[in-house]
């Protein structure tokens, strides 16, 4: 059996950096047309739409903030104009800030509920009458949301819920073929950690090789495969599941 995503219409939301680039790449070498989106203009944006168009299939960038219920509804029917159906969504885009809980203001819990959660229920549930028996739904977690993190817990509630979520509509959707799963990372080394200073970064690497039973720390390359795995028909059995890819934390 081979991994051939070879004719599927995915919809990955924040493709022009970090895990989402990575995910969006894998899948258009896989065979996959993409649909992708941002919040920024910027050189990440303007460098994946070079990469795009050197890559064969019918990929697509559009700017839509996901953390807005108008903007997802319009990157939805972006994508039925463009697609017509869909074959799986990766819901990855994610913001995260680090605030001791007694200062946490209301407006930056709604902020990290907005995009790391209610943009996962407004997407999925929108694009319901796109999602034919055989599709994929992978939402993006985080591993921290089991074990808890401080002065992230506006981050790990919004974590945590999208495997409630996942786990209710793998039981609601699964009658109609549709399944849906979650890929919790762990520390996945993005550009994020070009942007630190390098003895930060360095910190960051030691500090979670010795967290890890691999002893170092992930590639976004190793969280996209566990990604086509679940949007591709070799896990055709497989929902409500949530995969760990936190290299044994
Ligand atoms: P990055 O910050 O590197 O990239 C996030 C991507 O999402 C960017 O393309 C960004 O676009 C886009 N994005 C962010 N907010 C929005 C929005 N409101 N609307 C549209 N696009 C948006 O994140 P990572 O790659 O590190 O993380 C990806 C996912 O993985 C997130 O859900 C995160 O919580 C999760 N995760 C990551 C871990 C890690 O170690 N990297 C660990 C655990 C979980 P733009 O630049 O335009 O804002």
């Amino acid at each position: 059996m081979e991994l051939s995503l070879h004719g599927k219409k995915l919809l990955v939301t924040g493709g022009t950096r970090g895990i989402g680039r990575g995910i969006v790449l894998a899948a258009a070498r896989a065979g996959a047309d993409v649909l992708t989106c941002y919040r920024q203009e910027g050189e990440y944006a303007d460098s994946l739409l070079r990469v795009l168009k050197d890559t064969d299939g019918d990929h697509h960038l559009i700017r839509a903030d996901v953390g807005r219920i108008d903007e997802v509804d319009r990157l939805v029917a972006e994508a039925k104009h463009r697609f017509g159906r869909l074959d799986g969504i990766v819901n990855n885009a994610g913001v995260i800030s680090h605030i001791p809980f007694a200062e946490l203001p209301a407006e930056e819990w709604s902020r990290i509920l907005d995009t790391n959660l209610t943009a996962s229920y407004r997407i999925i549930q929108q694009s319901l009458p796109l999602l034919g028996a055989g599709s994929s739904v992978v939402n993006i977690g985080s591993r921290g949301a089991a074990a808890g993190i401080p002065l992230r817990a506006h981050y790990t509630a919004a974590k945590a819920a999208v495997i409630g979520l996942t786990r209710s509509l793998a039981k609601e959707l699964g009658p109609r073929g549709i399944r849906v799963n979650v890929v919790a990372p762990g520390v996945i080394e993005t550009e994020a950690f070009d942007a630190m200073p390098a003895d930060r970064a360095e910190g960051l690497r030691a500090t979670y090789a010795r967290k890890t039973a691999l002893a170092r720390l992930g590639t976004v390359g190793e969280l996209a495969g566990p990604v086509l795995f679940l949007l591709s028909d070799l896990s055709s059995y497989v929902t409500g599941e949530t995969v760990n890819v936190d290299g044994g934390i």
